[in-house]
């Protein structure tokens, strides 16, 4: 089954201009904002300018050129925000939140970029 893009989605409202958000970078396929309910000193949300729901669609459907400009964008955000250990930066985490069991809020993919604080294990544990 293919994927169908919401183009009402937040994200896609925030892309064409009608929600104002906190830019920390904008190149040709990507616009990486600060997470407007942070949930970590640093938590920066940087997604493609394409119309793809998740990671796999992404991976799957999106070109080379979007698919290499988004990961550098990732890469020059790191290095924007201080975070990479080569930088002495104090590390950080990259979440891509995928559908149900990943409980995925905003269907257009986005790569959260958390630090700032130690963060804890990557998932809880069944209690
Ligand atoms: P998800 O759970 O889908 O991985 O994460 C969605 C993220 O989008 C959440 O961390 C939430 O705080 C953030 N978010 C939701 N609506 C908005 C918005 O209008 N502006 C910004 N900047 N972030 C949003």
């Amino acid at each position: 089954m293919s994927y169908s893009y919401d183009d009402q989605n937040i994200f896609a409202k925030i892309l064409r201009g009608e929600i104002p958000n906190k830019t920390v970078l904008e190149t040709k396929h990507a616009l990486a904002f600060e997470d407007i309910a942070p949930q970590a000193p640093t938590h920066v949300l940087v997604i493609p300018k394409g119309p793809y729901v998740n990671y796999d669609h992404f991976a799957q459907q999106a070109s080379d050129e979007e698919i290499v400009g988004f990961t550098r964008a990732i890469g020059e955000v790191c290095k924007l925000l201080g975070v990479q250990p080569s930088m002495d930066g104090m590390g950080y985490r990259a979440i891509a939140n995928t559908g149900e069991a990943g409980v995925q809020e905003v269907p257009h993919l986005h790569v959260h970029i958390l630090s700032g604080r130690i963060l804890g294990r990557m998932i809880p544990r069944p209690s």
